[in-house]
């Protein structure tokens, strides 16, 4: 017998039509490329994504049709994401620091049939324009008044493009499962691949994300996702936001220390999220200049697992609660956040930051388990560690154009590739990515905690550990350090400082000093680049192999 409640579909277009009912005066900010700060409201918002609809519509993009941004987080990037998913075509958001054999081979993956992007991208754009075959224009994110001279196809200012259209039209209904996002994994190996949110997917991870123990999103917020929303949506937050008519500043193409200091007290943000690189420019930038940031209460840092001594700057010094989030492109991306919970709020200070290390507990509506290489489920002690699987209705069932090539186990799991621990209390801790874990004598060693722990020391501004060939051992740790500008620090220094910290065998054989790290384009240490570049480098303990 089935139930006798109502069949809605979950739309994409009822987060923004609610917004702009309930919190109709809810301001978003915007700092522009070249026409400095916008603001207006969800109203507004969600008025001009109904005309870029019809525009959409006047232009033949129909159901299923692709459109691609280039764009940093701004709002006629979000009426861009609203309008198309809202009228059933897919909102294509690429990352624009991949490299143009990248970004060509996506556009063209995809079909995008028309491309939003922001001034920043036009060069890049007229350098692939010729190789983008199915684009049939390109709109750039600005009024005419700023609309530079190019070549490209059909060039036009967004403004314009919108008033091809007016606002006199009703969002369409139809099936929830009908496709609303493109976004490509970096694709450490091979070609990026595609992953296609749905409506139901994308509403379906608006509702987890706001929740209190998640990113406890709510109307008095007012939220900076720096996030691009070419990384994984900006991790859902342009969608919940809305959905709880928190006040949005988007903050556009500069994300330094100083540019998101001054954004963060004048606008008040309360609540942020971005990548540990971004948070390290912050925390720098506030302990250099002597600055604060009185009105930020929370801050979300995910994509790569956050240092302990990022979490204790933001919780000592600036009383700001660090929520350490995981996920991936493959799954909207949230997959876990890390809030304590009641047994922890009497810990000490030094236990409850331990806990904070790891990656947090699952999201209602994911399902995670650790197994071993034959599949087997491993215990959730906290020490046992294996291939992190995850299921549930935001983690994809295949990869766009690779419908046939089966992706999940027989129980619909879905490998994330990374490997993981999950303590009684449910809370995930990465050991590592499969592919980065270094396998020395059988055993194996995480490259993310010696980083974390080598990041620890003051005088460290970055830290990398890959495994390079041992004769002896397979595999051994050496640890690639960028010092802080100015500072000297030995290798025997550092070595002495990791000693108490992880167990003697993981200790590096070895320590490089480099000025720079090199970073993906979502800005995770890029470990492909340093095994290649590290791949003959000789330790001294494989010219004198230890007992
Ligand atoms: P992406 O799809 O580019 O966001 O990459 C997802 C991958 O980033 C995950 O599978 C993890 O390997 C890594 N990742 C994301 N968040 C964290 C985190 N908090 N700690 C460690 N690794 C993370």
């Amino acid at each position: 017998m089935l139930g006798l409640m109502q069949d809605r579909p979950l739309l994409i277009s009822q987060l923004i039509t609610h917004a702009a009912i309930n919190h109709s005066d809810r301001e978003i900010v915007t700092v522009t490329v070249a026409e400095g700060v916008h603001r207006y409201d969800y109203a507004a918002c969600e008025r001009r994504s109904r005309q870029l609809a019809k525009a959409l519509i006047g232009r033949g993009i129909r159901l299923g049709d692709r459109v691609a941004t280039l764009a940093w987080n701004g709002y006629r990037h979000l009426e861009v994401w609203f309008g198309a998913a809202g009228m059933g075509a897919v909102a294509h958001t690429v990352n624009p620091r991949l490299f143009d054999d990248q970004i060509t081979y996506i556009i063209n993956h995809a079909e995008d049939r028309l491309v939003f992007a922001d001034l920043t991208f036009v060069p890049l754009l007229e350098r692939l324009a010729d190789k983008l075959s199915s684009v049939e224009a390109f709109v750039i994110l600005c009024d005419d008044a700023h609309l530079p001279e190019t070549g490209l196809r059909g060039a036009q200012s967004y403004e314009a493009f919108l008033d091809e259209a007016d606002d006199d039209f009703d969002w369409p209904e139809f099936d929830e499962n009908t496709a609303a996002g493109l976004c490509y994994t970096s694709g450490t190996t091979g070609n990026p691949k595609g992953v296609l949110y749905s409506n139901r997917s994308s509403v379906l991870h608006a509702y987890g994300t706001a929740l209190v123990d998640v990113l406890g999103m709510g109307e008095r917020d007012t939220i900076m996702p720096v996030v691009p929303m070419f990384h994984a949506n900006a991790w859902g937050i342009p969608h919940a936001a809305p959905l709880v008519g928190s006040k949005l500043v988007l903050p556009g193409a500069d994300l330094d220390g100083p540019s998101l200091q001054s954004l963060i007290e004048r606008e008040g943000v309360t609540l942020s999220a971005a990548v540990p690189t971004v948070w390290l420019g912050l925390l720098s930038y506030l302990e250099q200049a002597g600055k604060r940031v009185d009105s930020l209460k929370r801050v979300v840092i995910g994509g790569s697992a956050a240092p302990r001594s990022m979490i204790e700057r933001f919780e000592t010094k600036y009383d700001v609660r660090v929520k350490h989030a995981w996920g991936m492109t493959e799954m909207n991306p949230l997959g876990t956040v890390n809030t304590p919970k009641a047994k922890h709020s009497e810990l000490p200070l030094e236990q409850r930051i331990d806990i904070k290390c790891k990656q947090g507990r699952p999201v209602f509506g994911v399902e995670m388990k650790i197994t071993d290489d034959d599949g087997n489920e491993l215990a959730r002690d906290g020490k046992a560690f294996g291939h992190l699987k995850v299921r549930g209705p935001w983690v994809v069932k295949n990869y766009f154009k690779h419908e046939d090539e089966p992706l999940l186990d027989e129980g619909g799991w879905f490998d994330t590739g990374d490997v993981a621990t999950i303590d009684p209390d449910g809370y995930m801790q990465i050991t590592d990515r499969s592919k980065d874990v270094i396998k020395s004598g059988g055993e194996w060693i995480s490259s993310i905690d010696l980083e974390n722990a080598a990041m620890g020391h003051p005088k460290v501004a970055e830290a990398a550990v890959i495994g390079v060939p041992h004769p002896k051992w397979d595999e051994r740790p050496l640890l690639i350090v960028v010092p802080v500008k100015g500072e000297a620090v030995s290798k025997a220094e550092l070595l002495d400082y990791l000693k108490g910290q992880v167990a003697k065998w993981w200790l590096p054989d070895d320590v490089v000093f480099v000025d720079q790290l090199p970073h993906t384009a979502t800005g995770k240490l890029m470990k492909t680049a340093l095994r290649e570049a590290y791949k003959d480098y000789k330790l001294p303990t494989a010219r004198d192999p230890v007992s």
